[in-house]
């Protein structure tokens, strides 16, 4: 049998990063925090994997890593066969697209001083999505609507703390899907 090709492969990724050390500390030989070591995974189009482990066990560096915002000590990431390390230094703006993360913390992923309309806009303004100005207003409209954020127009109006941490965690996956990302 064929064997097929799996939509994201993670190939032996690690992430050391350099222990600092105070003047106490000074042994020969630089010495590390492996935050990942050597991790081998494969994924499917439309496959969910959820990575559970104890604080500190490197869950976000490995995420930090498949959206390329780290590249690995050792290791690729690739999808569709191609490395995201060559995808995101031949065109990065479209990689950028291509890979969306929702943060933990919906307080943190926002600039506070900013509008939600502002916040929802900036991505479609990026990526040139909507032609003109009102077209991507109605887009973002549609947008909260289609998550349960009503009424659209008065949340638009509204700042990061105005909304409860739930309906601005709803705005952090909306706007990642705004961009329509394979991941
Ligand atoms: P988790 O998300 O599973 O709680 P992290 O991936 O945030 O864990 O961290 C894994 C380990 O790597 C931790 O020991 C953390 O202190 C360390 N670490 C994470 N980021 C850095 C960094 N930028 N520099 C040095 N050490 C780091
Ligand atoms: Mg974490």
């Amino acid at each position: 049998m064929e064997k097929k090709s799996s939509y994201i492969k993670i190939d032996d990724v690690s992430m050391w990063y350099p222990l600092k050390r105070g003047f106490k500390g000074g042994v020969k030989g630089k010495q590390w925090v492996k935050a990942v070591d050597g991790v081998s995974l494969e994924l499917e189009k439309g496959e969910v994997l959820g990575v559970i482990g104890e604080s500190g066990c490197g869950k976000s560096t490995l995420g930090r890593i498949l959206a390329r915002l780290e590249n690995p000590t050792k290791g690729d990431v690739l999808i569709d066969d191609i490395s995201t390390g060559e995808l995101m230094k031949n065109n990065p703006k479209d990689f950028r697209r291509l890979v969306q993360i929702v943060f933990q913390n919906p307080y943190d992923s926002f600039t506070p001083r900013d509008t939600i309309e502002k916040i929802l806009m900036r991505p479609l303004d990026i990526h040139s999505i909507g032609k003109t100005l009102d077209e991507r207003r109605k887009i973002c409209l549609e947008t909260l609507e289609s998550g349960g954020l009503r009424p659209a127009e008065d949340i638009m109006k509204r700042y990061p703390h105005e909304l409860s941490g739930g309906q601005l965690q709803r705005i952090s996956i909306l706007r990642a899907m705004l961009l329509n990302p394979k991941l």
